[in-house]
Formats: structure tokens, sequence, C-alpha cells
């Protein structure tokens, strides 16, 4: 099992994750939203080895190029936000990549909706993945926020082809506020799948909506 630090950063408290490796004493950055200093703190002592993004929001890469600096470590990035976002990546995060650490990795997962290169990353822990991290594209209680109706339409879609195929008890980590799992979100996505949307229904949705 990898544990988990998590970093509250920034004016929103964004999320930004060290997935730390025990045996190895080394850890995968997600999302450095903010807060390089708090960053560092966290880190340590422990090695870093790479620095990967959920997408390319302000809020998850705003202390992207310090941190980068810092320790010196390839950063993963979708090629869609890499182009959205004009950043630049070091290596390209593909859907089924899976980028080692210690015994298993984090496996790259195309959730394009909120950002045409929204990636979640499933901790793959003993063969098994049970957790993953999957930044802006769900929430407790409904989807990332989308910039026009058919991106909310997209985003429905990645989520019933690639999350909501997942067993219940998978646990949904995002990249604000606090976790939620497949099983708590299913009723109310499939409820609202089976809904008449109006077509100007977009931004900030709920499953209530
Ligand atoms: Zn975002
Ligand atoms: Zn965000």
């Amino acid at each position: 099992m990898y544990h988990l630090k998590r970093i509250l950063v920034g004016s929103w408290q964004g999320n930004s994750y060290l997935v730390c490796d025990k045996q190895t004493n080394s850890a995968i950055m997600v999302d450095p939203g903010a807060d390089s200093e708090k960053l560092f703190q966290a880190v340590g002592d422990i090695t870093i080895t790479y620095i990967l993004l959920t997408h390319g929001h302000r809020d998850h890469v705003g202390a992207l190029e310090d941190v980068r600096k810092e320790l010196r470590v390839p950063v993963g990035i979708h090629p869609a936000d890499e182009a959205e976002f004009d950043l630049k990546a070091d290596f390209h995060l593909e859907h089924g990549n899976e980028i080692a650490l210690g015994d298993g990795g984090l496996k790259v997962v195309h959730i394009p909706g909120h950002t045409p290169g929204s990636v979640a990353f499933q901790l793959v822990e003993d063969g098994n993945i049970k957790r993953v991290l999957v930044g802006d594209a769900i929430f407790p209680g409904g989807p990332g926020a989308t910039r026009s109706h058919d991106l909310l339409l997209k985003s429905l879609d990645s989520l019933a082809r690639e999350v909501f195929i997942w067993s219940d008890e998978v646990e949904l980590i995002p990249g604000h506020g606090d976790s939620t799992t497949v099983g708590a979100e299913r009723p109310y996505f499939e409820a609202f799948r089976k809904k008449e949307l109006p077509k100007d229904l977009y931004g900030d949705v709920t499953w209530r909506e």
C-alpha cells in the first residue's frame, strides 16, 4: 500500500498529493498547485521520481515551475492539456500508460470533459486498484465544471466509460475537498444520465440538477 500525503495548497485549498512508496522512500508528486515551500516541507527526505498533472488548470500547476526547477524530475502531462494550457511536458501521459513506483505504479486513465486532457491516476497496489486520484473530473455530488453543454455531455460519457465501470468500493480522490466512492455516486449518476438535460446546462453541475 502506498502512503498518500495530501497537501492543501493555494487560496482555493486545492489538493496536491504525494504518492509515497515506503520501501524505496520514493514518491510521485501530483498537481503542484501552489505553495512550493509547503510542498518541499512535505517532501522532506523522500526522493521524488516524477511530477504528474491531472490537468492543466492554474490551481493545479501554480507551483510547477518552482518545483520542477528544484527537484529536476520529469513532468508528465496529457498532450491535449499541454497544448490547451501552453505547458511543457517532459513526457506525455497517454491512456493506459503506467508510471512505475516501487512494486506497482500509477495507471493513466483519460477522462476528457473538464479539460481536453484531464486524466485520473489509478494507484496500482499489490496488483489491485482501490484508490484513484481523479483531479477535477468528478467530485462528491457531481462532475467537474465544464465550459459548454457539449463538454458536460463529453464529461458524462467519459465518466460512464472509464469510472463507473469500476467496482463500488473504489475510492475517488479529487483535486479539491474530500473523497467519495464509485458506489456513493453511482445511483445519482445513473439517475442524472436518464434525465433530459436542458441544453443550456453546464458549469458547476450537481447530480441533483
Ligand atoms: Zn480544473
Ligand atoms: Zn481544480
